[in-house]
């Protein structure tokens, strides 16, 4: 499954953070997860309870998500905006093509390590 692949490669990360900084101890992990990511929420929960379980430097670790809107920019004009529907084609200023800036990825944003 897709969700296991990302949390697996994620805790990876969040082991090689807490290595850097010599912690014992993982105690929260937040990550943003982006609108269009395609990623199911509850399935990347529940694999990371499986994941965490694993090892010891974070297997009391809470996880915090954060959506993350999605973001588009124009292609034409460099307008960075974020779109108030499901509209997606076109800039909101000169109506030329944009693309899919923000909200397509699962990102680390912080860890909290004893
Ligand atoms: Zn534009």
């Amino acid at each position: 499954m897709h969700e296991y692949s990302v949390v697996s490669s994620l805790i990876d990360l969040c082991e090689a953070h807490a290595k850097k900084h010599h912690a014992t101890k993982i105690e929260r992990v937040v990550v943003s997860i982006g609108e269009r990511c395609a990623m199911d929420k509850q399935l990347f929960v529940s694999a990371f309870e499986t994941f965490k379980e694993e090892l010891d430097l974070c297997k009391d670790a809470i996880l915090d998500i954060v959506e993350e809107k999605v973001e588009l920019t124009c292609l034409e004009c460099g307008h960075v905006f974020v779109p108030s529907n499901f509209d997606y084609g076109a800039c909101e200023k000169c109506r030329g093509k944009v693309r899919i800036s923000k909200g397509t990825e699962m990102t680390l944003l912080s860890l909290e390590m004893v």
